[in-house]
């Protein structure tokens, strides 16, 4: 019941001020807050607490972030599989935010693991190839996203991309997907089909499909997900369990209960509820990795 993920580690400093100082400029900030991101090890944290036996493969420096890094998963139960980077740093994110407004700037850095290579797909390709469920994202270098889905296609495990941030992709690259998770706006931007109505999810799950993807899921946001494997099609509401709070890594939720569940055997269509449960939970909490519910929350909503 493996779960294999390959991907980014970013350490969040959020720091909330009045404002943005001008360049040259100091402005005393009101508050600042430092916690674990990064969409794969968010995904891996989620897989962890929803029951799977979650592993991580990525690149991190030997600095203090690093140590946050261990913890993280640690802390949830996440396997690492580290090549550790002394000549970079871990990955960091500057977040502004700027009170009153909610308005945000980022910078994101990803460091040691913006130098994940294909060579670091094979050398864990034991984990790889031997997952039930192997996912990635595209915060790390394409050419390692497509060794990993290649390694885990040959080794038998089940495709997951979730084409975050969304970029252009090779054909081959789609080919090797069984499932592919984009939110609407990245389903706009790989297909070029405005993702506005259910009808026009299933217009992009379409075109994915077109494309060599066995089966598409377009995560909706409050409005759910739909799911369209070329026989079935389904729309698969949202699941509100209370006050949103803060959807800060909701896909990553989404992704990692979706993969949690496939990897236990259940049918596509019940893991997309499965999933959509997770991620309904984490929106009622503050932040991303620290949001991730555990494996009993999810089951008493899906009761
Ligand atoms: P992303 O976080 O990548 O932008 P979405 O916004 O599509 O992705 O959200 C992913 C999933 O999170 C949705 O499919 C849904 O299950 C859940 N979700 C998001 N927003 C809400 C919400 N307001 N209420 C309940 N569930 C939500």
């Amino acid at each position: 019941m493996s779960v294999v993920i390959l991907g980014v580690f970013v350490a969040d400093t959020a720091f909330h001020a009045d404002r943005m100082p001008v360049m040259g400029e100091t402005v005393l900030g009101r508050d600042f807050v430092l916690g674990p991101g990064g969409k794969g090890s968010n995904q891996a944290v989620a897989a962890a607490r929803a029951g799977a036996d979650a592993h991580f493969v990525t690149r991190l420096g030997t600095d203090d972030f690093a140590r946050l890094a261990r913890q993280t998963w640690g802390d949830a139960g996440v396997t690492p599989h580290v090549i550790d980077t002394p000549e970079s740093y871990t990955g960091a994110a500057f977040i502004f935010l700027e009170h009153g407004t909610g308005q945000n700037a980022i910078i994101v850095s990803p460091g040691a693991a913006g130098l994940i290579t294909p060579a670091d797909i094979d050398a864990n390709a034991g984990p790889i190839g031997g997952a039930d469920v192997f996912v990635t994202q595209l915060e790390q270098p394409l050419d390692a996203a497509l060794r990993g889905l290649e390694v885990a296609r040959a080794g038998g495990a089940r495709t997951i991309l979730n084409p975050a941030p969304a970029s252009e992709l090779p054909d081959e690259m789609l080919a090797l997907c069984d499932y592919i998770t984009p939110n609407e706006t990245e389903a706009e931007t790989l297909t070029g089909i405005k993702v506005n109505s259910t009808d026009a999810a299933l217009k992009a799950a379409k075109a994915f499909r077109a494309k060599g993807v066995g089966a598409a899921i377009i995560t909706l946001g409050e409005s759910g997900a739909l799911y369209h494997d070329g026989d079935t099609t389904l729309h698969v509401p949202a699941m509100s369990v209370g006050k949103v709070v803060d959807t800060t890594g909701a896909g990553d939720a989404f992704n990692g209960g979706f993969a949690t569940a496939l990897s236990e055997g259940k049918a596509p269509e019940e893991a997309v509820r499965f999933g959509n449960a997770t991620a309904g939970l984490s929106v009622t909490r503050p932040g991303a990795a620290s949001a991730m519910p555990t494996r009993a929350e999810i089951e008493s909503l899906l009761r």
